[in-house]
């Protein structure tokens, strides 16, 4: 059996549904297809979640362009006869769920709204194959993907979670099933979701679990590239990676996958193939278990807004490892990702994924050891594969605040 996933950009209207579909009736063999909340609309109901545990006039007007949006594709697809009434219940619970008044727990009622965008597009385009003939069942991944209750972030229970899915995708009945990325739930049945973009991690759980032959996720790019096209120009596809050089890339940044992708292929050494779904036929890009050396071009991960912290002893001491434990510690306890470090023998520098009203908090507590200085707005710039001129060009006309080189990996933080 394989596994597909389908991100946003691929459902996002009625003829993206439609050539989704084509990709899937070119397989004839045993399938999961797991899907993503169509479009942005993720984005519109994290405003949603907002609005409502605000308590504010705006829920209403969110919800109706929710609710639109997917209409308009309903309408697109089904036309005169209709749709079936489930995708119907869908819209009605969550407008009862907006009735009800927020628990004080922000991320709890997070998951309970954002799981609608999933559950709201498997049903459409479900339910659009069934009316075309094309058989296939619906499964809510709730049933089966189990996590701990960490909301926005939860943690697979891998060992329940084995069990159930085996037990959910059997094939006996079908040979096509449809479910939704990102969501899973705990054991008391509560909604939880596996962070933003998690879809990717869902089709590795369920692929790793069923032992897939292979999981493809379908892009709107051919493949993965040197670089992001919409930041450089110039890329190349890459043919083949290994799954280390994947995660590498994706960690510092690459949005192409989801970094926690690759581990639960790996383990089982199931290929994830990258593929375009405006060009199905194309081969795009296979991550699998490489032995041989293979030659890779220099590869360019960018990301923005980063900050960069630069921590001094107030009592002019030098930066000890006991320093930077505690620094980094504080900084995890706060959820404030550090990208990069560096140290000289009075200053410690860090690299801080985050923005200046986030680190507001951090650096009053900060301050009463160190002195601190920050600059906000910076890039990280990742090169994998580096050659020298490459790195000449990248620095070429830039101020370059933080430099570090190892054998493969060349990272500098710029203001571009
Ligand atoms: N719909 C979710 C998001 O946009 C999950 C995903 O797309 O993977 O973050
Ligand atoms: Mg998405």
């Amino acid at each position: 059996m394989k596994v597909y996933k389908f991100g946003g950009a691929s459902v996002k209207n009625a003829s993206a549904v439609k050539n989704v579909y084509e990709i899937i009736k070119s397989e004839s063999g045993p399938l999961v297809v797991v899907i993503s909340a169509m479009g942005e609309s993720t984005n519109l109901l994290e405003l949603l979640v907002r609005s409502f545990s605000d308590n504010d006039d705006k829920k209403w007007e969110i919800f109706n362009a929710f609710r639109g949006y997917h209409q308009e594709i309903i309408s697109d697809l089904f036309g005169e006869q209709g749709m079936p009434q489930g995708v119907y219940q869908l819209f009605t619970d969550l407008e009862h769920k907006l009735r009800t008044r927020p628990s004080y727990d922000y991320n709890f009622e997070y998951d309970q709204i954002i799981c609608f965008g999933e559950l709201i597009s498997t049903r459409i385009v479900s339910d659009y194959l069934n009316a075309a003939g094309h058989a296939n069942v619906w499964i809510d991944i709730r049933n089966s993907l189990k996590t701990d209750d960490t909301f926005r972030d939860a943690k697979v229970d891998w060992e329940w979670t084995d069990e159930l899915i085996k037990e959910e995708f059997n094939f006996s009945d079908t040979n096509l099933y449809i479910t939704q990325g990102f969501m899973g739930s705990t054991t008391a049945n509560l909604t939880t979701t596996l962070g933003r973009e998690g879809s990717d991690f869902t089709a590795a759980i369920i692929g790793s679990i069923l032992e897939a032959e292979s999981v493809s996720i379908w892009k709107d790019v051919p493949g993965i590239l040197s670089a992001d096209p919409k930041k450089m120009k110039d890329t190349v596809k890459i043919g083949e990676l290994s799954y280390k050089e994947a995660v590498e890339m994706t960690h510092s940044g690459a949005k192409v996958i989801h970094p926690k992708t690759m581990q639960p292929l790996h383990n089982k050494g199931i290929p994830l193939l990258v593929k375009s779904f405006v060009l199905p036929q194309d081969p795009g890009t296979i991550i699998h278990k490489i032995d041989h050396k293979i030659e890779l071009p220099p590869i360019f991960i960018l990301k923005e807004n980063q900050v960069l912290i630069t921590l001094s002893a107030k009592d002019f001491s030098i930066i000890s490892i006991n320093d930077i434990d505690r620094v980094v510690n504080f900084l995890i306890g706060k959820l404030i990702k550090v990208t990069l470090m560096q140290q000289s023998a009075i200053d410690l520098n860090i690299v801080a994924d985050a923005s200046s009203e986030d680190l507001e908090e951090v650096f009053g507590e900060l301050s009463e050891h160190y002195k601190i200085r920050y600059n906000t707005g910076l890039t990280l710039v990742t090169i994998r594969h580096y050659t020298e001129e490459v790195l000449d060009w990248m620095v070429k006309e830039k101020d370059i605040y933080l430099e570090q080189h190892s054998r493969l990996t060349a990272r500098m933080l710029i203001k571009e």
